[in-house]
């Protein structure tokens, strides 16, 4: 199996996934004639739609993709049953897909519905994990998003996270303000201005990475705790998490 990753509106992805026979499934389609100009291009025959949350900018190629390709299935939560899902899913549900077994966790934080895509090595977090980063939170949310941030890193570490936007630079650049002395954050900021200033994505990325690059698997960090007045014994991480996050909104 093979993946690609087609950019789309502003900073989407939409990640393809196909086999030998150009049979392939696609992950949170935003829009179509992204996604057709491919299908045509390289004469891939469109079997699933996978999709992770509710969101506009990830459902809104659903509908006319259908009208296009009756056959294909649809498979996402709950909240995303009035765009077209087929099979509404959660976590301890799984499907094989072109041979490969694909497990759905609940991720809620973004939005209260929010599901993954595991089919190892490989994970679909939609807006869940983002390099150096974490999606928005729903209002109320930042206790569930912490957990599933915990299941995410509970995974193997050699999980490649695939997401569903292009914020690395802006999370990097949050990150060094957080931990300015941190040398694996240092590097890879470099590394990030290296692939921005080329127009190069800086997607997928690794669990391994991101536990070292990402202040949001690192809450117990005692620097992080001081950067947001906390306590160095302060031992609620999930507090902690949600300050980290509230102040990323005001970066
Ligand atoms: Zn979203």
């Amino acid at each position: 199996m093979n993946l690609m990753r087609v950019p789309a509106l502003n900073t989407n992805y939409i990640w393809f996934l196909y086999n030998y026979k150009n049979e392939c499934i696609i992950i949170d389609p935003g829009e179509e004639t992204k996604v057709l100009d491919v299908l045509k291009k390289f004469q891939f025959k469109l079997r699933a739609i996978l999709l992770t949350h509710n969101h506009i900018d990830h459902v809104n190629g659903v509908a006319p993709l259908i009208q296009h390709f009756p056959k294909t299935i649809v498979y996402g939560p709950v909240e995303t049953k009035n765009h077209g899902s087929h099979f509404l899913v959660s976590e301890g549900d799984d499907f094989v897909l072109l041979h490969k077994k694909f497990k759905v966790l609940n991720l809620p934080g973004h939005t209260s519905g929010h599901i993954g895509f595991y089919s190892a090595p490989w994970l679909f977090c939609g807006d869940t994990v983002f390099s150096a980063g974490c999606g928005k939170i729903c209002v109320g949310f930042d206790q569930h998003m912490y957990e599933s941030f915990l299941k995410i890193k509970h995974l193997p570490h050699n999980t490649l996270i695939f997401s569903g936007h292009e914020y690395t630079l802006s999370n990097v650049n949050f990150a060094i303000s957080v931990l300015p002395q941190d040398p694996f954050i240092i590097n890879y900021r470099n590394k990030i201005i290296r692939l921005h200033n080329n127009n190069q994505p800086t997607v997928p990325t690794t669990l391994n990475l991101e536990l070292k690059v990402n202040p949001f698997f690192r809450c117990g960090n005692s620097d992080i705790k001081k950067s947001l007045n906390l306590p160095c014994n302060f031992k609620e991480e999930w507090r902690v998490f949600s300050e980290l996050r509230k102040k990323k909104d005001l970066f």
